[in-house]
Formats: structure tokens, C-alpha cells, sequence
């Protein structure tokens, strides 16, 4: 058994040498000078830190982000913060509201599941606004039916079957992972596309963000209510909705026809993901956070924020700047900013932004790009010698995409 040998901040500036020495490590690249693309990094940005007495680690870090766009930053400042907040790279993200004790919300627990509402399917159907609650009872009665089994499944994997040893580990009284602290989650997609089915314009229209608001608070009253009714941890999360946007407005292209409202063309079609302002959207950088700010404090089970940033951003003391002002100025909760980029598989040569041919070699075929997908960094799939790649509806995502210029 371990001793306990003092508190987290004992190790303060052990923890500074390895931050730092993490960060350059990643700086450098891979043998081939490619971004490594896991394991995801994020950094936690706190009144306490963001000082002139952190700056250079500060600095290092969005250095990364320009070369890459790899790095995430959590933001503490928001007034919906408690003391901590954990998250995953794709955006998944667990709070200390819970029971109020970091420890037990944040530390040896998760997001057990989640299922995603489809919003665009409830616009088509609902003759108005008061319909649109009604579906949305309708959909999360299925959802939590749907999720207790997936718990009750889950606790005979720990408890009968026995699969998941080191799950079930003891530590102290319980056992390591406390699936008594575990959420269970509202997910949704297409937002954007409902609010366009009811209001003629989508989430950059006031009027129609200020209903989507209302849904998604609808949706959280609901998760609290349940939280009273069952004892367990019910949330609301921004369905990352990496095959699911792609999906579900392929289904609903099927089913509603030319009702159906779905970004992207011919066979490439997607729902813009959960809250999100379309991608190709003419608003500016901050009129974009002043939109998405407003779902961050009701999705507690994550959110993330895209800057998809050009060129000009590849200067890392303008993002800091940038960061700033994100961090004090906004309820943004998680964000990244992430930039396009090609390799030359040939002659290994990166480049900022999406491009056919390689400027160095003069190679068509193996020049690979690189994006952020929903959350993680990744290969499209564009080379010929690529594994893997995007999905269709997600490859028209990414040329649809809109990338915001220092200006
Ligand atoms: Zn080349």
C-alpha cells in the first residue's frame, strides 16, 4: 500500500520541469518533423497561473499551437467554475458539481455513456415551438431508458463477469474506478439545422439562438430532475459527433427529403455538431465565441470551442493575445485552435493549409493533410498510402471550413 507523501502542490516545481519538457518534446515534432497527434495535450489556464510568472511556459505552449494547433486549453476563469474541471481531448469533461468534492467528481470516474439527440429530426416533425418539448420528452425518455441499461451493463462487467480487473482494484474502501460517480449523458447533434427548420434562419439568427439556448436548458432541467429521481449523475454533453453528423443527415436526407436541411453536397452531407455556428460562417471570430459562449456553462458533460485559424495566426505571441482575452473576457469553457496542414510524404516536407501538391518535390499523390476532425488531430485520408480517413460528410466539413485571419 503507498504512503501518502504530501499534496499536489508539493510537487509544483517538478510538475513545471515536466510540463515544460513535455511541451518542447512535442515542439520537435516526430522523426519525419510531423505533429504527434497523441497523447492530447491540455493545458488548464487558472487565475493563479495565468501571471507573468508563468509566461514563458505560457509562450512555449502556443508556440505549439501555431505549429500545430495540437494544444487544448481549458479555461478555469468562467464564474460556472468550481475548482476543478477535467477533460478529455475530444471534449468530454467532468466538473467538480457533483457532490462538490474534486476528488470524488473528477479523479477514478468518467462519462459512462452518452446518446445523441437528433435536433434536426424534431424541427421536421414539430408544427411549432411547443412541439419541439414535447419531442424532446419524447427522445430523452428513449435516451434514459437506453442509458440505464448501458449502466446495468455495465455493473455486471465490474461485479458479475468480472472483465475489468483493474477497474476493480480496491483502493481504500472503494474500488479504483467509482462508477458511482460516473455520469450519464444527454448528447446532441444539429442545432444549428433545427433552429433553421423552425425559424426559416439557424444559430447565428438572435431570435433562434436565444430558443436554442432554451432547448438545451430544457434539456438540463430535465438531466437535474433525473438526478433527484434515480440518485445518479445525469449531464448534458456536445455530442463530438465524429460519424454521427454525418449520419444522421444522411438518414434524414433519406427520410424527409428535401425538407430535410443538411450542410455539404451530393453524397457528402453532415449536420453541423451539437451547438457549433456552421463552419462556413461569415461572423467573425468573436462574434462566433459570443454565440457558443452560451452553451458552455449548460453542457457540462463537455464543449469544446474550434478556431479554425489561417496563416496569419502561425505566430504564437498573437495567440497568446488571443488566449487572453478568451480566458478573462468569456464563458468559454475548452477550446483549440486548430490550423490545417500537409505533409509531403515523399520528401517530408510540412506545410500550413491544404494543399494538392507539394511545393518542394512537386508530389500530387502522397501528400497527406491534417486536421482537427471534432477533437483529436488527424490524418484525412488523403494520400494514396494513408490508412484510414474521414468519413464523406466530414471530408466536405473540412473544405467548408472557414478559417479565421489576424485581422
Ligand atoms: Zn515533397
Amino acid at each position: 500500500k503507498g504512503q501518502v507523501v504530501g499534496t499536489y502542490a508539493d510537487f509544483e516545481e517538478e510538475t513545471r520541469l515536466i510540463q515544460r519538457a513535455f511541451t518542447e518534446t512535442l515542439l520537435e515534432g516526430d522523426n519525419e518533423g510531423k505533429p504527434h497527434l497523441f497523447p492530447n495535450t491540455i493545458y488548464t489556464l487558472r487565475k493563479e497561473t495565468m501571471t507573468s510568472e508563468y509566461e514563458e511556459d505560457i509562450r512555449l505552449v502556443h508556440e505549439l499551437s501555431a505549429k500545430y494547433g495540437s494544444s487544448y486549453f481549458v479555461n478555469m476563469f468562467p464564474k460556472y467554475r468550481g475548482k476543478m474541471a477535467n477533460y478529455m481531448g475530444c471534449r468530454t469533461c467532468l466538473q467538480d458539481t457533483w457532490t462538490g468534492d474534486w476528488d470524488q467528481d473528477c479523479l477514478r470516474t468518467g462519462n459512462l455513456a452518452y446518446v445523441t439527440l437528433n435536433l434536426p429530426r424534431i424541427g421536421y416533425q414539430s408544427r411549432d415551438e411547443s412541439q419541439v418539448f414535447e419531442y424532446l420528452d419524447a427522445y430523452m425518455d428513449l435516451a434514459v431508458e437506453t442509458l440505464m441499461l448501458r449502466r446495468e451493463q455495465g455493473l455486471k462487467c465490474l461485479n458479475d463477469f468480472h472483465i475489468l480487473p483493474f477497474l476493480k482494484q480496491q483502493v481504500a474502501e472503494d474500488s479504483y474506478y467509482r462508477i458511482q460517480n460516473s455520469t450519464l449523458s444527454f448528447g446532441f447533434v444539429g442545432l444549428n439545422e433545427m433552429l433553421s427548420s423552425l425559424f426559416g434562419e439557424g444559430i447565428e439568427n438572435a431570435d433562434a439562438n436565444k430558443f436554442g439556448v432554451k432547448c438545451i436548458e430544457y434539456i438540463n432541467d430535465r438531466a437535474n430532475q433525473l438526478k433527484d429521481e434515480t440518485g445518479l449523475r445525469w449531464s448534458v454533453i456536445q455530442t463530438p459527433a465524429e460519424s454521427t453528423a454525418y449520419r444522421f443527415a444522411t438518414l434524414d436526407k433519406k427520410q424527409f427529403g428535401d425538407q430535410a436541411i443538411v450542410q455539404g453536397e451530393g453524397n457528402a452531407n453532415y449536420y453541423t455538431n451539437s451547438s457549433h455556428v456552421p463552419v462556413d460562417t461569415g461572423l467573425s471570430l468573436i462574434e462566433k465565441i459570443k454565440i457558443e459562449e452560451q452553451y458552455h456553462s449548460i453542457t457540462p458533460g463537455g464543449h469544446i470551442f474550434h478556431a479554425f485559424m489561417g496563416e496569419s495566426y502561425s505566430d504564437p505571441d498573437s495567440l497568446m493575445s488571443l488566449t487572453n482575452k478568451i480566458a478573462r473576457k468569456s464563458d468559454i469553457g475548452f477550446w483549440a485552435y486548430s490550423s490545417a496542414l500537409s505533409f509531403c510524404l515523399k520528401c517530408k516536407t510540412l506545410m500550413k493549409g491544404l494543399n494538392n501538391v507539394c511545393p518542394t518535390c512537386g508530389e500530387k499523390e502522397d501528400v497527406e493533410w491534417y486536421d482537427r476532425i471534432t477533437g483529436y488531430v488527424q490524418q484525412v485520408g488523403r494520400a494514396k498510402s494513408a490508412s484510414g480517413g474521414w468519413n464523406p460528410g466530414k471530408r466536405q466539413e473540412l473544405i467548408d471550413r472557414r478559417r479565421f485571419e489576424d485581422n
